[in-house]
């Protein structure tokens, strides 16, 4: 029996003849069910219609992209490292060319996901390149498909390979994780942030938020939380969730001034 796909959120769920009545992770107020209903695939019809594209980003870094777009729209980040590649969250469809491709570029060393919003076929990708996967324990109750692979983690920072560290920051969900890499942005630091910390449309500012769909805020003092445990990290680029959100240089500053922009709008009386 094939593994059940939601096609709103890409969630994955375990194989069944039939597919669930429900999806988690859309009924949750982060995600939504669509007006028409719940409509299902599985990893055979997803490929028969989708590709993954891919754009190289920088020197050791390539985005994974599902066209058409396919559930949030989000993208993969591949990361070549000396101790081998990364994958930095997730797209459902894991077709034969994207395993050959990784491959070539000598298979995963691990993937690290930021939060479930991203998990999708997360437990294929790792059996397919023998590799673990990193996500934040606080976030274990949203895995709607467990496997031996998925690792949680604890605490408030995991380095998984040398220069590469996981940044449990919270706030959209209770582990929401960002990945600060060392060497990215000729080596004057990286941010992988996925929707924990959203570039926004100008690619100048970010956004925090609760729910993306339904915009639903963060408390000021959570936004101010995740600004100052940044602040303690290095990096002048950041990488977004989605193709083409990025701030190429400026992005500590733009976290700072986004933040205090933010506590400004949620105190002040608008007229
Ligand atoms: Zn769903
Ligand atoms: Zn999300």
């Amino acid at each position: 029996m094939p593994i059940q796909i939601c096609c709103a959120c890409g969630t994955s769920y375990p194989d069944t003849a039939e597919p669930p009545s429900r999806c988690p992770i859309c009924e949750d107020e982060r995600q939504f069910v669509p007006p028409c209903g719940q409509v299902w695939t599985t990893p055979d019809k997803l490929a028969s219609g989708h590709v993954n594209a891919w754009r190289q980003l920088e020197e050791d870094l390539f985005e994974i992209h599902t066209h058409p777009q396919f559930g949030i729209g989000q993208r993969a980040l591949l990361l070549r490292t000396a101790q081998g590649n990364i994958l930095w969250d997730c797209v459902s469809l894991l077709d034969e060319a994207t395993i050959s491709l990784i491959r070539a570029l000598g298979g995963l060393r691990a993937i690290a996901i930021s939060h479930p919003h991203y998990y999708t076929c997360v437990q294929d990708w790792a059996h397919a390149f023998d590799c673990p996967v990193h996500l934040h324990a606080a976030d274990a109750d949203w895995i709607m498909r467990p496997d031996p692979a998925i690792r949680p983690w604890q605490g408030k920072t995991l380095e998984i390979a040398q220069g590469v560290t996981l940044l449990r920051l919270g706030g959209h969900f209770p582990g929401g994780t960002v990945l600060h890499w060392a060497d990215g942005a000729e080596r004057r630091g990286a941010i992988l942030s996925g929707d924990i910390v959203q570039v926004a449309a100008d690619l100048g500012r970010v956004s925090f938020l609760w729910s993306y769909p339904n915009m639903m805020p963060l408390s000021a003092a959570t936004v101010r939380r995740i600004a100052d445990t940044l602040a303690a990290w290095r990096f002048d680029r950041i990488y977004g969730a989605f193709p083409g959100r990025q701030i190429a240089t400026g992005g500590a500053r733009a976290v700072e001034r986004s933040a205090a922009r933010y506590d400004e709008l949620l105190n002040a009386s608008q007229p």
